[in-house]
């Protein structure tokens, strides 16, 4: 069974708590190996370590730093089906969308390549008589990522990426379901020419994660996961004084309407809401059809769509559209919502919830499930359900297919379908929603724009990634500078010596 530790000052080392996680095979429900847990101190000791080694790092001019970040994009590229690999192994998406997973991330690494332009400082001349100005923006020390079980290689990336790049030093704390890629990851940074003790990676839970919290020497903190937990990190960091970017659950809807490519936007929607298993922050999970003529004929698009999806292992010889769910939990949760839409009156128009793979019995398997009917105060509507759960909710017109995404408490992403132009604009404009799609279903925008949700989607002034994460990982400082009169005016004719 694989031991998975923790990596610092450059090389993998036991934990010594005696605490572990099991990580799991989510296909076979098997576990497959077993993570360390981290203790305050390894936590404290790890960060200590990280200060160190912060200090050269941050002293390196940022063009040195960035082709380390060069280095780091061969060395994924080099090794993208090995990362891919362990992304599917541990979390259970197929082959081609874990290494999604993984290009996705290196995206934001290409990106940051571009470190010395981004941290270059501002310059105003003669802002008085004689006086300039100028600003610089410094690393902040050592800074924490804290990150999700969804996205194994993209998520750790987009945090390490700019942190590192800035000139800080930072710990990452994966999802303990997902500790492998994290910890390749480091290895390959390492291999790339980054110094020892720059980026350590600290296995854990609740304990870890809370050391971070309150450790004095942490500067920032940028999580990703459930909005609970997202709330409780950005309320304690910043209570401790710390910047705090932190990325939580979301509801996603894409509206439809009358005049959309039906054939194009059920196609999307199976796309978006079943891929991944429905474990992405981006899918789709509420449809919101304009017209009691729209819903009817997406919902006829979408019955043989849905029922036609294939679900597996990744290892299956045959293509498959998705994996399992992340845990028995995981899966028990997505049934009992299941029942519940039933309960409260929704139309199960395809029932997901007897799907049974055979050979992989004990996997977290869940088939497709597509409601129709579906009301704001039903709990379907209401949670995030993270399954391959697909909610159809029936609007009358624009306005109150709007208004419903308004209302929602989560505001992480939405789409619309239309050939509208004047329709996509207003939509677009006025939706109080962080990313927005038009005629395109999952808008998670490139590395040179920025990602964040609104509402409980987001906690923090910041998104991530892009420009944002040059401004999040750096503290800026603005010097005024006046120089009195003296040399010039006396005029010195002999070819000066420097002391
Ligand atoms: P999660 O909140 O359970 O865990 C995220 C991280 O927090 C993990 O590293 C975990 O160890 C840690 N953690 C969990 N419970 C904790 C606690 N009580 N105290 C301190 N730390 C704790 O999330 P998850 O299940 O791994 O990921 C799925 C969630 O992440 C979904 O809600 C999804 O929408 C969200 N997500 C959001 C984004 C985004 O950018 N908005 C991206 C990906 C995933």
């Amino acid at each position: 069974m694989e031991e998975i530790g923790h990596f610092i000052n450059g090389t993998r080392t036991a934990g010594t708590s005696g605490r572990t996680a099991d990580v799991m095979n989510p296909a076979t429900g098997e576990v497959q190996g077993k993570v360390a847990l981290a203790t305050t101190a390894e936590v404290n000791d790890a960060v200590a370590k990280a200060a160190e080694a912060q200090k050269a790092w941050g002293a390196t001019n940022p063009q040195r730093r960035a082709r380390v970040m060069m280095k780091f994009g061969a060395l994924i590229n080099e090794n993208m089906d090995a990362l891919a690999e362990a992304v599917a192994r541990e979390h259970g998406k197929t082959l081609p969308d874990a290494r999604g997973d993984v290009q996705r991330g290196l995206e934001v690494v290409e990106f940051c390549m571009g470190a010395p332009h981004l941290l270059k400082g501002d310059f105003t001349d003669d802002g008085g008589p004689g006086i300039d100005l100028h600003s610089m923006r410094q690393p902040l020390g050592v800074v924490a990522g804290i990150t999700p079980f969804n996205f194994p290689a993209m998520i750790p990336l987009w945090k390490m990426a700019g942190a590192l790049a800035c000139g800080n030093a930072m710990i990452l704390k994966p999802s303990e379901r997902v500790p492998t890629t994290a910890m390749m990851l480091a290895e390959l940074m390492q291999e790339a020419g980054l110094p020892d003790g720059v980026l350590q990676v600290v296995n854990g839970d609740k304990e870890a994660v809370d050391a971070l919290l309150d450790n004095d020497t942490i500067q920032a903190v940028a999580f990703v996961g459930s909005t609970p937990i997202a709330h409780y990190i950005y309320s304690r960091a910043t209570a401790n004084g710390k910047r705090a970017q932190c990325f939580g659950g979301a509801k996603n809807h894409m509206v439809i309407m009358p005049d959309a490519d039906m054939d194009k936007a059920a196609d999307a929607l199976v796309g978006a809401g079943f891929g991944a298993a429905g474990e992405r922050c981006m899918a789709i999970s509420v449809a919101v059809p304009v017209g009691k003529d729209t819903a009817d004929a997406l919902i006829e698009k979408l019955v043989p769509r849905v029922e036609a999806l294939k679900v597996g292992p990744y290892t299956s010889e045959n293509d498959v559209d998705y994996g399992p769910v992340i845990t028995a939990a995981a899966k028990e949760r997505i049934l009992g919502l299941v029942n519940s839409g039933v309960n409260e009156g929704a139309e199960l128009v395809v029932d997901g919830r007897d799907f049974s793979l055979q050979g992989y019995e004990e996997g977290y398997f869940v088939g497709p499930s597509l409601f129709d009917n579906v009301t704001p105060d039903m709990e379907i509507y209401r949670e995030e359900i993270f399954g391959p759960v697909l909610c159809q909710v029936r609007a009358d017109s624009y306005d109150e297919a709007l208004q419903l995404v308004m209302d929602n408490p989560y505001g992480n992403g939405t789409a619309i379908y239309t050939a509208d132009g004047d329709v996509a604009r207003d939509y677009a404009h006025r939706v109080n929603v962080g990313m927005v799609g038009i005629n395109f279903p999952i808008p998670v925008p490139l590395s040179y724009h920025t990602f964040g949700g609104w509402k409980a989607s987001g906690f923090g002034d910041l998104n991530q990634f892009g420009p944002d994460a040059f401004r999040f990982y750096t503290r800026t400082k603005t010097v005024t500078s006046r120089w009195f009169s003296g040399i010039k005016d006396g005029g010195e004719f002999a070819f000066k010596q420097m002391d």
